[in-house]
Order: structure tokens, then sequence, then C-alpha cells
């Protein structure tokens, strides 16, 4: 079968596929993204399938999303506040919007309208959906629909296919189980949330609440075996447990939506070894949700390889390939490092370990300079706005 020349093929047509693919609009490259979701027919824009989670973007993805013209109509709540606390322990910190002279530290959206958002952005790649990547061998790709095989020439190959770094044959790849499972829901609390966020830290692991329409998305970060227990308790008993684990500040827990599950592992790609290749987004790194940091370092990614090949020939030269993995290297290091450390630091119960957590949060909450760079470094990665 004669292969079909394309410039750029993304493999993966969730978020950060989709965001590469408007991204890259007016870089006169040829783009095929290549989604193996079928799209939804009932609606009328094609859209992969339902995710329950929830994203929390940062204002600087804000920014992005609003350069590819996929940020309005997206329905999201502001984050004004976020409120970092430990269980059972002092100190405690509030960082501000205005801390870093932003309207809100971020926003929070169902990852569906996130992906709807994406899609219905005016965009010239082609998109197909239903469109399964299978191999890929440096030179050419081939793509599995309910047709049949294509077989793609491109010059470029961008993984964007989430987190399936181990599965690729000749990417090594780093790969920590963290041993935790988010468990995630809908909740509305007593207590209205005027735009603030909660990060609580347990001896378990995070327990996060982001303000979501009338109520919370919660991020409950939790023993795979205690996520199971408390996934199948009825839902009072499910609020009364969340109530224990997180305290007074927000009167009693109301309401439940649908819980899921989601096990929990940092991995990354140490180095593409396959030619005329690369990966972004969840592709190239899978971080623990504790700072809400995954996609917006993948549009990060996207953004700036877009860029690139803006002012490239040939987009899957080697000089090319270094030259994106050079530029991209300190915010993806700096990303996967903060999570990690935030996640050792704070999932454990040892009393030294609590006062230093708890001091940090004191000074933290006591030293507006410190929280501007805390905050400043969550919202716009290592590298400012790309
Ligand atoms: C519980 C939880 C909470 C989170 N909260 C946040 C948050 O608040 N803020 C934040 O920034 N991040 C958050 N994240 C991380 C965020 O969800 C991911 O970083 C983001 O979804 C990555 O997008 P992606 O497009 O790279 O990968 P994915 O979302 O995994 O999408 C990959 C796409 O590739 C497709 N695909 C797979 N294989 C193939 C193939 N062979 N061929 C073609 N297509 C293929 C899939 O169907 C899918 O559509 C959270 C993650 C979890 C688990």
């Amino acid at each position: 079968m004669d292969a079909e020349s394309v410039d750029i093929l993304i493999a993966g047509g969730g978020p950060v596929g989709a965001a590469l693919a408007l991204a890259l609009e007016g870089s006169g490259h040829s783009v095929i993204l290549a989604e193996a979701r079928s799209a939804d027919s009932a609606g009328a824009r094609s859209v992969p399938a339902g995710d329950a989670r929830a994203i929390a973007l940062s204002y600087a993805s804000r920014l992005l999303l609003e350069r590819m013209h996929a940020w309005p109509g997206l329905p999201v709540t502001p984050i004004e506040t976020i409120h970092v606390s430990q269980q059972g322990g002092f100190g405690r910190t509030l960082i501000r919007a205005a801390d870093c002279d932003v309207p809100a530290l971020g926003y929070v959206a169902n990852y569906d309208d996130l992906q709807r958002s994406l899609l219905a952005a005016p965009c010239s790649a082609r998109r197909l959906f239903g469109a399964r990547v299978s191999s890929f061998d440096g030179s050419k790709a081939i793509v599995q629909t309910r047709e049949g095989e294509h077989v793609f020439a491109p010059r470029l190959t961008v993984f964007a296919d989430g987190a399936r770094v181990a599965d690729q044959p000749g990417a090594p790849a780093y790969s920590k189980d963290y041993r935790q499972t988010a468990l995630i829901a809908w909740v509305r609390t007593e207590q209205a949330h005027h735009g603030r966020a909660w990060e609580r830290f347990t001896p378990e692991g995070p327990l996060a609440l982001l303000p979501h329409g009338a109520g919370y998305a919660l991020v409950w970060t939790i023993a795979p075996e205690r996520s199971a227990h408390l996934a199948a308790l009825d839902t009072p008993a499910f609020l009364a447990e969340l109530h224990a684990a997180f305290g007074e500040r927000l009167g009693a827990f109301l309401e439940a939506g649908e819980r899921s599950a989601f096990p929990l592992v940092l991995r990354y790609r140490r180095e593409e070894t396959r030619p005329r290749s690369l990966a972004v987004g969840n592709a190239a790194q899978t971080l623990h949700p504790v700072a809400g940091q995954g996609f917006n370092l993948g549009l990060r990614d996207a953004w700036e390889l877009a860029q690139f090949a803006h002012d490239a020939r040939d987009p899957g030269s080697e000089r090319f390939i270094a030259a994106y993995r050079r530029a991209r290297s300190l915010d993806r290091r700096a990303g996967i490092r903060f999570t990690d450390s935030l996640v050792g630091l704070f999932s454990n119960s040892d009393p030294l370990l609590k006062l230093g957590r708890g001091a940090g949060l004191l000074a933290l909450d006591l030293l507006p300079f410190a929280r501007r760079f805390v905050a400043r470094r969550m919202i716009y990665g290592a590298r400012g706005l790309p």
C-alpha cells in the first residue's frame, strides 16, 4: 500500500493533541490528527466519549486557549484564592489572585467541555476519529479505522496519546507507582465556595476541593484499598467520611455526584529513540494531579512545539527535534520535580516533617514575595508564558 505524505501526524486527539492541531493553524504544514475514540454522533460537533474529570486550568492556559480561539464559550468556574493546610498540624497559607496581579489563579472546567471546546474551534487539520495509530517505525505510521488500514509517511509524528509511554517500543521511560488512587466526584457543601479552592494535605495523600459550578470538584488522593471502600459506600456514608477527612471549614457535605477512581503514577520519557517523532502532554510526562499541572504543562508543550514548527521547513529534522527538546526541558523537569516532591513531602505523618511543613506554610503565608513566586510558578511554569 502506498504511503500518504503529510507534514505532521498527531497520534491522539485528547486535549493536548487537539490543542496542538489548533496551535499549528497558519504554520503552512499539512496536519492530520488521529484520535482512537469515535466521534459522538449525538452532538452537533465531533466529541470523543466522556471523562468525568475536572481540570484546573491555570491563568496562563486561559491565555493560550484564547490564542487558539478555544476559550470563548468554555464553561469554567474561576479560582480566586487557594487555601493550603495540613490535617492535624499547624500552619496554613492563602494564595490570592491579587498576589500575582491576575484576575483569577485558574479556572475549573470539565475535561469533556474542554475537549469539546478544542474540537469546536476553527481548525484546518484533517481530523480522523475512530482512528488508532497502531504502529510507527520512524518513517511510516499505520492508522487503523473502521474502513481499514491507512499508511502515512509523516515528516514528524507527535505522540499525544496520553499515559501510554511505557507501551511504546524504543521509548525508555521512568515509571513510579505512587500506590495512591485519585477518587473524584462533584460535591456540594453547606457553605458556598466564593471562588476558593482548598488543598488539604493528609497522611494518606492530598485532598483537593476545586470550586466547580454550585459546588466543588473533589480530588481525594488515598490508598487504592481505601478508595475502593469509599467508592462502594452509599452517598450519606461517603459524605460523612469526606467531612471527617476535610474538617469543619465548609460545614456539612450535602450532595455527591458519581465517583470515579484513577490510579496515580509518575511516568516520563527520558528520550525518544525513534527518528522523526516526539511526545507531548501525558505521553511525554504523566504527573500526580496534586498541583493540577498535567494538562497545563502539556498545553505549553503543544504551544511551544507549534511555534517551532511555524518557522521550520522540515519539522521532523534532527535539528528541529533537538531544539524543541532543549526548549521544553526546564519546564518539564521543574513540573515533574515540583509535583513529585509535594507528594513525598506531604503524604506522610513523620512528626518532624509535619513540623517543617507547618513552618513552611506559615512562612509562605507571611512572605508575599514567596507566595508570589510559588503562585507564578504554578500559573506560568518554570519558563514563563511561551
Ligand atoms: C484525577 C485527575 C485530575 C487531574 N486534574 C488536573 C488539573 O486539575 N489540571 C491539570 O492541568 N491536569 C490535571 N490532570 C492531568 C490531565 O488530565 C492530563 O494531563 C491531560 O488529560 C493530558 O492530556 P493528553 O491529551 O496529553 O492525554 P489524554 O487526556 O490521556 O488523551 C490522550 C488521547 O489519545 C487517544 N489515544 C490513545 N492511544 C491512541 C492511539 N494509539 N491512536 C490514536 N489516539 C490514541 C485517547 O483516546 C485520548 O483521547 C488530572 C489527571 C487526573 C487523573
